[in-house]
Formats: structure tokens, C-alpha cells, sequence
């Protein structure tokens, strides 16, 4: 159930829903997705769809982190890069293959420890994790050169768009519940270019630490 062809098999459903990123999909391949839920849902990780991870909260569906990650990845490689809403670590370790270095904030403590965890064993070491609002970004590391949400603010926070470095991309899932856009900003100077990818349905991004 948890075997290298399910994960072949999601891969070749992504395709076919039109990701196309060669480094995107090879990391989805290699990374197991089984050992961030909870064992009693290990069977469904290779699924193309969004699982609960505890306190209301929900490790993404694989073809929303392909497409976010490939839109974060559109312009080359990356150096350093931001998360907010760390929840299971999925998608920081996918970012962790494809950044020199990660910082990914969560705000409920107890899905960061599971989270510390879960990169330890996987021998991920370039990501950080941090307790802390992401609705102010990081700022004592920025600049970055992507950033990316995944809980869904009303409004794209200001601190994000001005901890972008010039050419730097920002994704992020804006809106309320049931009328979420997918959002991409290219930050050039002090412009900020925006491209409405998809509709979405992602968790709120809430203020303030748990
Ligand atoms: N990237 C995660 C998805 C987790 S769901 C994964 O791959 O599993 C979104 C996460 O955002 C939740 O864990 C939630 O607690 C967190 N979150 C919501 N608002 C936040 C905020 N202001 N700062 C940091 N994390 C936040």
C-alpha cells in the first residue's frame, strides 16, 4: 500500500493533471508522503488528496504542493526560501530537495515536535522550523527568494510581500472559505506582479501563536 509503484502511480496521475516539472515530480517520487499522517491513514497517502493531521488541520493534496512548488520553482532553483504553516512537513521536506535552505513557522506546537521528528528520520537537515505568527513573516531571515502559504489569509500580509528579494515569487492561497484563489506574485523592484493560478481550498491562516 505504501510501495514504490503507489507512489509511481500518484506521479503518473499528477502528470496527467498537468504538472510537468521534471525536479518537482522526481522529488514526489523519492519522498515518502506515508510517514507524515498517522499510521491508521499510511494506506491513503498515495492518494491524490488532502488527509487530516490533527488539530483541524490537514497535510495538503500532492497535486496542490506539485503546483505550488513548481510555480515557486518557475524561474530556477532557489536559494532560500519560507513556508508558513509547517503542519506535517510534507511539503518543507519536498521544498528542502529543491531550496539551498528552508524556514518553515508553524503555530501549534505539537505539530511542530511531530514535525522535528519526521525530518530527523528522513535525515533532512536544511530545514528550519520555527514557532512562531507567520503572518509577519521572518523577518530577522529575510530577504527570501520564494515564499510559500499554505493557509489561506483574507489578505496577502504586507511583511511577506516586502520580505521578498527583487525577482523573488511569493505563492499563496487568498480568500475566504469556499471562494480561495491561488496566487502567484513576482516581486520586481517595488512591483509586485500577480497571477491568479487556480481556485483552491485550503485551512484559514489565523494570527497570533496557539
Ligand atoms: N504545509 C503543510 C500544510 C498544513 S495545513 C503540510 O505539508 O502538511 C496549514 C498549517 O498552517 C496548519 O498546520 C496551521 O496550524 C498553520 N497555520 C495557520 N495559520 C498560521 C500562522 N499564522 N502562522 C503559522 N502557521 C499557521
Amino acid at each position: 500500500m505504501t510501495s514504490a509503484r503507489t507512489r509511481e502511480r500518484l506521479i503518473g496521475r499528477l502528470r496527467e493533471e498537468g504538472i510537468s516539472d521534471e525536479r518537482v515530480l522526481e522529488v514526489m517520487n523519492r519522498i515518502p508522503r506515508h510517514i507524515f499522517v498517522d499510521e491508521a491513514l499510511a494506506s491513503r497517502a498515495y492518494e491524490d488528496t488532502a488527509l487530516p493531521i490533527g488539530f483541524g488541520q490537514t497535510i495538503s493534496q500532492p497535486y496542490i504542493v506539485a503546483r505550488m512548488t513548481a510555480a515557486l520553482l518557475r524561474d530556477g532553483p532557489l536559494n532560500k526560501v519560507l513556508e508558513i504553516g509547517t503542519g506535517s512537513a510534507y511539503q518543507a521536506a519536498i521544498l528542502s530537495q529543491l531550496a539551498t535552505k528552508v524556514y518553515s513557522v508553524e503555530r501549534i506546537s505539537a505539530l511542530l515536535d511531530r514535525a522535528r521528528r519526521v525530518l530527523r528520520e528522513l535525515k533532512v537537515h536544511n530545514v528550519d522550523l520555527r514557532y512562531s505568527d507567520g503572518t509577519v513573516g521572518l523577518p530577522e531571515e529575510a530577504p527570501f527568494d520564494g515564499i510559500i502559504a499554505t493557509a489561506a489569509p483574507h489578505q496577502i500580509p504586507q511583511a511577506l510581500l516586502s520580505q521578498l528579494a527583487d525577482g523573488g515569487r511569493l505563492v499563496i492561497p487568498v480568500g475566504p472559505r469556499g471562494a480561495q484563489r491561488l496566487s502567484l506574485i513576482t516581486r520586481r523592484d517595488d512591483q509586485f506582479e500577480e497571477e491568479i493560478l487556480e481556485p483552491v481550498s485550503f485551512v484559514p491562516m489565523l494570527t497570533g501563536a496557539n
